[in-house]
């Protein structure tokens, strides 16, 4: 399964601000797309603010590379100063359902996950096959 990166981009003109929304997956393969569209929205001359806060799911080595990345996004002056970039982070990283969780153990075979769901109505059979 595939992460997949999700966000909301609110520019304010009247004070030059943007607002990059994450909503889906910051992973490893989405962080340079997160870059890109960080740069992009701060080349039209904005401050930037990532809010992470509503991110379906956080990876704490891609979060590692955005805080990198984001130091390396050019500054555009604008009126007394430059713009700037600032990450605002939730207290916990949450994770996806495709993260890769030790517990979770082996896929089910259709046989297990019919005799779960079906039969033991048991809970498990439908988080595994999501
Ligand atoms: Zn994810």
């Amino acid at each position: 399964m595939e992460h997949s990166l999700r966000v909301l981009v609110r520019i304010d003109t009247k004070s030059s601000t943007a607002c990059v929304e994450v909503r889906g997956c910051l992973a490893a393969e989405t962080c340079l797309d997160l870059f890109d569209i960080l740069r992009n929205t701060a080349s039209l001359g904005a401050h930037v603010t990532v809010n992470l806060s509503k991110a379906h799911h956080l990876d704490a080595s891609a979060l590692d590379e955005l805080l990198v990345l984001a130091d390396k996004i050019p500054s555009v002056p604008l009126g007394t100063g430059h713009t700037t970039v600032s990450i605002q982070l939730p207290a916990r990283l949450p994770a996806c359902g495709h993260a890769a969780s030790p517990e979770q153990g082996p896929p089910l075979t259709n046989d297990q996950a019919f005799d779960m769901a079906f039969l033991q109505r048991d809970p498990k059979a439908f988080r595994r096959l999501s």
